[in-house]
């Protein structure tokens, strides 16, 4: 709009002067050098305007001549940044795909058109990783460490390896620097607090865990299972140094962290019962109980009562049941005193309540009924045919799985006997049912399965995507 009226206002002032000049006629003389020229002024306006443009544009070509080598060297400079963004986007899409070498050719290029070794030594990494190329990627993440930009992601890379080579003492140290980095990282002080109980240091290990719970690196739920687990160590420390009164705080400490944590609570109850306060360990069972019903609590509430006649027994483990009606750990237990109690009908009709009839009956249902037969009827070919039948179940008894390896055992331990992840053994009815993750990695590379609500199904453990904490700046 403006440029139209400029030249709308340049041509109306040209027209005005030609109008001017063809009103007002006059004659020029030029003599110069023995030349004589005659001309009127309007032509000499009209050459003098003509020759002005002319010399404008000569000079105009001549400055984008002089220009051209450099806006043709920016053009080119341009054109490789594209390209070489362009190979690092597609490398990490090949990253993402799991294509190793289609990966490592993208971050080649990546490297040779762009001049950002931070980024394309990222790429670089992780094809390497994604190769299996432990030393390359190593390589590539220690030199990472150099630039401040990517030093966080070049520890993280480092500690992964350190961990998958199980050299906790190495990634330990690495962690602590990635803290000092930045202390609100989740994975960082999850891994913290890992670390330091595999270690066995329980107390710092809870430090860590207060901070990572502050730090909402860890949920309140999840955060007062592992202080249980924590608690539950050092109270056992102290009960093995023969400090038995600092294992009773604990114990109750850790109770109170987590009532429905079964393997303390039966615990607790145990200390409680053999300091003389039997009312105390029943009043913690029964809250344990109320949470989540757990052979463990009812073996310990038998305990409790093992003294009283078994029709008393009976009856305590009645008022367990009515606790929590619907539980099948409930009926188990009645069907066990029932059976003490010589109740033969009573114990029958506790295990049909608890599913004996049904084709996925746990084992331990068969043995309770084989103990049952040769109790009621003396050793028959009916207690055998039960306990066959308990063989051939087609699930197993009830049971703790590691979180994070699938490792199955019936006791629970703060440790995993065989992957040493923390506190990720978690009771399931049925063991093995496909809803533990299997993959053998720690759960710090596990990343999704630390966060897990307890008990709850578990996705596959793969390695979270390095660039993940990018995302997170
Ligand atoms: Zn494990």
């Amino acid at each position: 709009m403006r440029r139209i009226l400029v030249a709308l206002v340049a041509i109306a002032a040209a027209v005005t002067a030609a109008v001017y000049l063809a009103d007002r006629p006059g004659a020029v003389t030029i003599v110069w050098q023995g030349w004589r020229i005659d001309t009127s002024v309007a032509a000499l306006a009209l050459v003098t305007a003509l020759v002005v443009f002319g010399l404008g544009w000569i000079v105009a070509m001549l400055r984008r001549l002089i220009a051209a080598p450099r806006n043709f060297v920016r053009a080119r400079r341009e054109r490789r940044r594209r390209e070489g963004y362009r190979a690092l986007t597609y490398g990490m899409a090949a990253v993402a795909a799991g294509d190793p070498d289609e990966a490592e050719r993208h971050a080649r290029r990546a490297n040779s058109l762009l001049n950002e070794p931070p980024l394309t030594r990222l790429l670089a990494a992780q094809a390497a990783q994604l190769k299996g190329d432990a030393a390359a990627a190593r390589d590539y993440f220690t030199a990472m460490l150099a630039e401040p930009e990517t030093e966080f992601l070049g520890l993280r890379g480092l500690i992964m390896q350190a961990l998958a080579r199980g050299e906790d003492g190495v990634a330990l140290k690495l962690v602590e620097r990635a803290r000092e980095l930045r202390p609100r990282a989740g994975w960082v002080q999850r891994t913290l607090v890992e670390l330091e109980a595999r270690a066995g240091r329980w107390e710092t290990a809870e430090a860590r865990l207060a901070e990572a719970t502050r730090r909402t690196a860890i949920p309140p739920d999840e955060s007062r299972h592992h202080r249980a687990a924590i608690l539950y160590e050092r109270g056992r420390a102290a009960q093995a140094a023969g400090r038995a009164g600092e294992a009773l705080k604990l114990a109750g400490q850790a109770h109170h962290a987590d009532p429905g944590f079964a393997p303390v609570t039966a615990w607790y109850a145990t200390l409680l019962a053999a300091d003389g306060s039997a009312r105390r360990a029943r009043k913690a069972i029964e809250t344990g109980w109320r949470v989540a019903p757990h052979p463990l609590l009812a073996a310990a509430y038998g305990e409790l009562h093992a003294d009283e006649p078994p029709l008393a027994r009976v009856k305590r483990f009645e008022r367990l049941h009515d606790l929590k009606p619907d539980h099948v750990e409930g009926r188990v237990a009645l069907a066990e005193a029932a059976l003490k109690a010589r109740l033969w009908g009573e114990a029958r009709r506790h295990l049909t309540e608890a599913g004996i009839d049904r084709d996925d009956a746990a084992p331990r249902l068969y043995r309770l009924m084989a103990a049952l037969e040769d109790a009621e009827h003396g050793e028959s070919s009916r207690g055998r045919r039960w306990l066959e039948r308990a063989a051939q179940a087609r699930v197993p008894d009830p049971g703790y799985a590691c979180n994070v390896c699938g490792f199955e055992t019936a006791t629970w331990t703060a440790l995993c006997p065989r992957c040493h992840s923390f506190d990720q053994l978690v009771w399931r009815l049925r063991p093995g049912s496909g809803d533990v993750a299997t993959a053998g990695l720690p759960p710090v590379m596990a990343g999704p399965s630390i966060d897990a609500p307890r008990r709850a199904v578990v996705g596959s453990a793969a390695l979270p995507p390095l660039d993940a904490d990018v995302a997170q700046r």
